[in-house]
């Protein structure tokens, strides 16, 4: 399944999705071609996937985190 980051993917869906709506992971985005967080799937409510979630988010912050060096 292709895989593609927020920007491209509301970009080409026409959607506004944040961060809050779906699961995200550093991946390959098909669309820019940048290893980014990319969409994997969208957030249910009281999902118990929270520790993977967790660890997502750290991942993110952590790129978004060099990305500025
Ligand atoms: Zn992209």
């Amino acid at each position: 399944m292709a895989e593609f980051c927020l920007d491209c993917m509301n970009e080409m869906e026409g959607t506004h999705y944040t961060e809050e709506n779906v699961e995200l992971e550093m991946d390959l985005c098909e669309g820019c071609g940048q290893i980014k967080p990319v969409v994997v799937g969208f957030r249910r409510r009281g999902a118990a996937r929270w520790r993977e979630w967790l660890v997502s988010r750290v991942q993110i912050a952590l790129w978004k985190w060099s990305s500025r060096l």
